[in-house]
């Protein structure tokens, strides 16, 4: 894993150390040695039974979660995020490692069908065919900054993929290059373990954008895992579509979450609302892709309770270590512009800094026709800020959810009396977002079967699929037809004798063995 490049070393955020040792940053050769080991190693780990593959991923939660203490601790250095979160997010990696273990083994992602030959149809006869999924070939993951573990070198990215049969190639990232190297180590060790070729998996550093652009645009890699910016996931998906082999790139980039605050509700709750809203807002200093950025106020009533009480929660939240000292840069420029902005209020702000590095939440609050008249509101502030949009009526809520760009996610609160308010607006938030939900509030995004974690442009590049859950496997995985091809060929998942027992869709009817 290390390169013989440019050393890179990380920044602890919390005290603007730079920390050792130092990590190899890639040249060229080692981003084409890593693609073509894991060319040469995709035909064979592709082909591992479901079992091996998903003992293979069994092991790697095992050594993830072997790694202890010194990987939270390293982690939290790195990333200025505290232990107890590094824990649980070691903990959610490990799970969803576990998770994908299981998908593999129950196979319903092969999506085996069989359609039987009809040598006697009229007027012509039915060929035998038959259909699996297979991996796309080997995948490059950009490690995310805000999840060092969940969504960094072993995370969701890397587990779908593997989990689908994809060797991986890691860019790790430049702001936890050791959190990023425990973990890499811990893979390498599962795949030496498994006795599965090197090529499986390998992890690059890099000082610039280069190692990461020289790894979209390597000919073996088939698509592209990514979690970031906006103007790091359009590049990377310009590289990818100007290759003479273009590919697909599954960008997660930016979202502001709408959160509505539908009458009823916000008339018998609105202080409740207030105080939990608050609470999403700062959590982890705002540093989540799912962040509440925009709120919208349906009516008067219940409006100030809101205000006032998401007003003192914000200001008794202590100020935050931010992940990198651009991210905090980045944030506070962003406020900034903001504080600056005729049209907008300044409702509160946290607790002030007291070290390096540190956000502090702002809360803003504007009228319905100065957000229609200005497309910047509506841009993200990486961090703990939000703008509360005052909507008379609901079809302002509906102007703005029409105006607003592609999102993850957009909540409704609400009460019994607020359904029919709801139910008009739920189609445009269908169009808008991938996950539409109730009376909570959008950080927290359960790693499961049902989770989407996906929306349309520019929540991410490819609104179909998801990078949390386990339908995420699906962007890695594309249809072969086998037509007329005899028994002692055909893959074993599409043999009559179905040794694997995977379910099977055999002429329409599903067989589950
Ligand atoms: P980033 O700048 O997009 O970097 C993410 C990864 O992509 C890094 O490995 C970076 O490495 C690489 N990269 C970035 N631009 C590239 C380019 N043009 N060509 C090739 N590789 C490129 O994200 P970040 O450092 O995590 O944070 C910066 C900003 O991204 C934040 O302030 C925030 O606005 C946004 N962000 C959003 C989310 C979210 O979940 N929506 C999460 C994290 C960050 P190199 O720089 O070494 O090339």
């Amino acid at each position: 894993m290390a390169g013989e490049g440019q050393a890179i070393k990380a920044v602890n955020p919390a005290t603007g150390d730079t920390m050792e040792p130092s990590f190899g940053g890639a040249v060229p050769a080692d981003v084409e040695k890593a693609c073509a080991l894991a060319a040469e190693a995709f035909d064979r780990y592709r082909e591992t039974s479901l079992e091996q593959r998903a003992a293979f991923l069994e092991k790697i939660a095992d050594n993830i979660e072997a790694l202890a203490e010194p990987l939270t601790e390293r982690a939290h250095a790195e990333s200025g995020l505290p232990v107890a979160r590094l824990q649980g997010e070691r903990g959610r990696t490990a799970g969803q490692l576990r998770l994908f273990a299981k998908t593999v083994r129950d196979g319903h992602w092969l999506d085996a069908r069989i359609d039987p030959a009809l040598p006697d149809r009229e007027p012509l006869p039915r060929p035998d065919l038959r259909l699996r999924n297979i991996a796309v070939g080997p995948v490059a993951i950009f490690g995310a900054s805000n999840f060092p573990l969940a969504f960094s070198v072993a995370g969701g990215d890397t587990a779908s993929a593997l989990a689908a049969g994809c060797p991986v190639v890691v860019k790790a990232h430049p702001a936890h290059p050791g959190t990023s190297e425990l973990v890499g180590s811990a893979i390498a060790k599962a795949v030496e373990d498994a006795g599965l070729p090197e090529g499986v998996f390998s992890m690059l550093h890099g000082a610039d954008h280069a190692t990461g652009t020289a790894l979209v645009t390597n000919p073996h890699i088939k698509a592209v895992g990514f979690t970031g910016s906006r103007g790091g996931g359009l590049a990377l998906m310009k590289a990818a579509a100007s290759r003479p082999e273009p590919i697909p790139v599954f960008a997660e980039m930016s979202s502001i979450n709408p959160v509505l605050l539908l009458p009823e509700a916000l008339k018998a709750r609105g202080a409740e609302i207030g105080k939990g809203f608050a609470g999403s807002l700062t959590m982890g200093a705002g540093q989540f892709c799912t962040n509440p950025g925009l709120v919208l106020a349906l009516g008067e009533e219940g409006l100030d309770a809101f205000v006032s009480a998401a007003k003192e929660a914000l200001g008794e939240s202590a100020p935050a270590t931010m992940l990198t000292p651009a991210i905090h840069t980045a944030y506070d420029e962003g406020v900034a512009k903001l504080e600056a902005h005729s049209a907008l209020e300044l409702i509160g702000r946290g607790g002030e800094s007291t070290g390096p590095h540190q956000s502090r939440a702002a809360l803003f609050a504007v009228d319905h026709e100065a957000f229609m008249n200005d497309d910047a509101l509506q841009a993200e502030v990486f961090g703990s800020s939000s703008i509360i949009v005052r909507c008379r009526t609901a079809e302002d809520a509906a102007q703005v959810l029409e105006r607003v760009e592609g999102q993850l996610t957009i909540t409704l609160q609400m009460d019994e009396g607020d359904t029919e308010t709801a139910r008009p607006l739920l189609p445009i938030m269908e169009r808008r977002a991938g996950r539409i939900l109730a009376n909570a509030f959008p950080t927290g995004v359960e790693v499961s079967h049902a989770m989407v974690h996906g929306g349309p442009f520019p929540a991410t590049s490819d609104s179909r699929t998801t990078s949390v859950g386990t339908l995420a496997i699906r962007r890695f995985l594309r249809p072969v037809c086998y037509q007329s091809i005899s028994e002692s060929l055909l893959p074993e998942v599409l043999r009559d004798a179905n040794a694997e027992g995977v379910p099977r869709l055999v002429d329409g009817d599903m067989k589950i063995n």
